[in-house]
């Protein structure tokens, strides 16, 4: 069965389609991204059987995106002699809300619910929702999944989801947290206990996914217990420009005194802030790294202050587990940032953490860090939210299938 897995952002299309049946790791057939959708420029990238295609044309919409990609893939197909089938789609979804614990194949009610979810998401739910829409039609009778970034989250206990405010905006306007990645945290998870060589459901891991977007999950013997982000991917870590936790005070004072509206708030907040805001050189890692090498001073605090948050967490999440037995750090600061990682377990010796210097210093690659006898285990995944999301689809289906 081949698999078509879809990340719709609000201004990209990621795609890659797996070959499900031809053992494990699953072969990916082809992938690619089409970036700034909606402009004569768009950026469009496919790679397929070891060669890559780069080009730059008009793609006004998500379905002209996935149209395009499909006769890219019919025309691979083709040339390889053989067929690049779609059997099934799988969709990333960001926000399933409460209503979803799990993979679910989209009905009618289904990509009913998506979109009164979009409140809650009103930057990531819409794109996935027309991505399903651009598939109905360019793909008619193909089933397809929604597999969210909140459902390994959606069993946290209640202590750890509910804020201190009154418990009527709960149950009347759902605020909560909910969390986000938790495609690539599952993925992670899962990835330590294969290479701890224990059941997952025996473990307490603490994954930190840091990416441009950023957030570190407790989980523990396979379910999420605690999550950095909140009702929306602001809160927790310090980010590449948003701020992460921030006092609500501070807000109401922003408002009050500097006569901020809700829409400069909100950029200030999500695109201004995090290294960005603090260092003055950029949003990237590699910038602020390099800057830091360089002697800026205010790189260096920038970098401090994303590294302690971090490492709060990280004890943060120990406590909530009542110890930890692996650390792991996943997507491109993450999995390419020994500095970042050596500065956070050097602080965290107390844990019964010890890094091997010589194994930090990987990039990119699946390997365990800590040193022989390191009380806690440390490891580098490299997440692969798109073979979470194919598998996850491949399991509903069947499920489907078999009732
Ligand atoms: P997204 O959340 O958009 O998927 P990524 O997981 O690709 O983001 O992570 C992007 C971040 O990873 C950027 O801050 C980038 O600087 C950082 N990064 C990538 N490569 C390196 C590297 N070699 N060293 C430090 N940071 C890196």
């Amino acid at each position: 069965m081949n698999v078509f897995v879809l990340n719709c952002g609000s201004s990209s299309v990621k795609y890659k389609l797996f070959d499900m049946g031809a053992g494990q790791p699953e072969p990916v057939l082809a992938e690619g991204r089409i970036e700034r959708i909606g402009t004569e420029q768009a950026i469009v990238v496919h790679k397929s059987r070891g060669r890559e295609h780069r080009s730059v044309r008009p793609v006004f919409e998500h379905r002209d995106a996935i149209g395009l990609v499909l006769n890219m893939m019919a025309a691979d197909g083709e040339a390889a002699g053989g067929e690049h089938r779609v059997d099934a789609i799988g969709h990333r979804v960001v926000h399933g809300g409460e209503l979803y614990r799990d993979a679910v194949l989209v009905t009618d009610e289904v990509k009913q619910s998506l979109i009164e979810l979009s409140e809650l998401a009103p930057l990531h739910n819409p794109p996935t929702t027309a991505g399903i829409d651009a598939c109905a039609e360019l793909l008619p009778g193909v089933p397809q999944v929604a597999v969210f970034d909140t459902a390994l989250h959606a069993d946290m206990p209640k202590h750890a989801y509910l804020y201190g405010i009154p418990y009527e905006l709960y149950e009347r306007l759902h605020i909560r947290r909910y969390g986000f990645h938790g495609i690539s945290h599952k993925y992670v998870a899962g990835r330590v206990a294969a290479l701890m060589e224990r059941p997952l459901e025996s473990l307490r891991i603490i994954s930190c996914h840091l990416g441009n977007g950023a957030s570190v999950t407790a989980v523990k013997n396979g379910r999420s217990v605690d999550t950095s982000m909140g009702f929306t991917p602001l809160e927790g870590l310090m980010m590449g420009t948003r701020s992460g936790d921030i006092d609500a005070g501070a807000v109401i004072y922003l408002l009050a005194h500097e006569g901020m509206s809700v829409t400069e708030l909100n950029a200030m907040l999500n695109r201004e802030s995090g290294l960005r805001g603090i260092s003055g050189v950029g949003s990237d890692m590699r910038d602020v790294e390099q800057a830091v090498l360089e002697g800026h001073e205010m790189a260096r605090l920038a970098f401090d202050m994303y590294e302690y948050r971090v490492r709060k967490y990280i004890g943060a999440y120990a406590a909530a587990m009542n110890g930890v037995d692996a650390i792991a750090f996943t997507a491109g600061i993450g999995e390419h940032s020994p500095m970042l990682r050596a500065q956070i377990c050097r602080n965290l010796t107390y844990l019964g953490v010890e890094l091997d210097p010589e194994r930090n210093q990987v990039s990119g690659r699946e390997a365990e860090i800590s040193a022989p006898g390191s009380r806690v285990r440390v490891f580098v995944i490299p997440t692969d939210e798109e073979r979470v999301i194919a598998r996850d689809t491949v399991a509903v289906l069947r499920q489907r299938a078999a009732s």
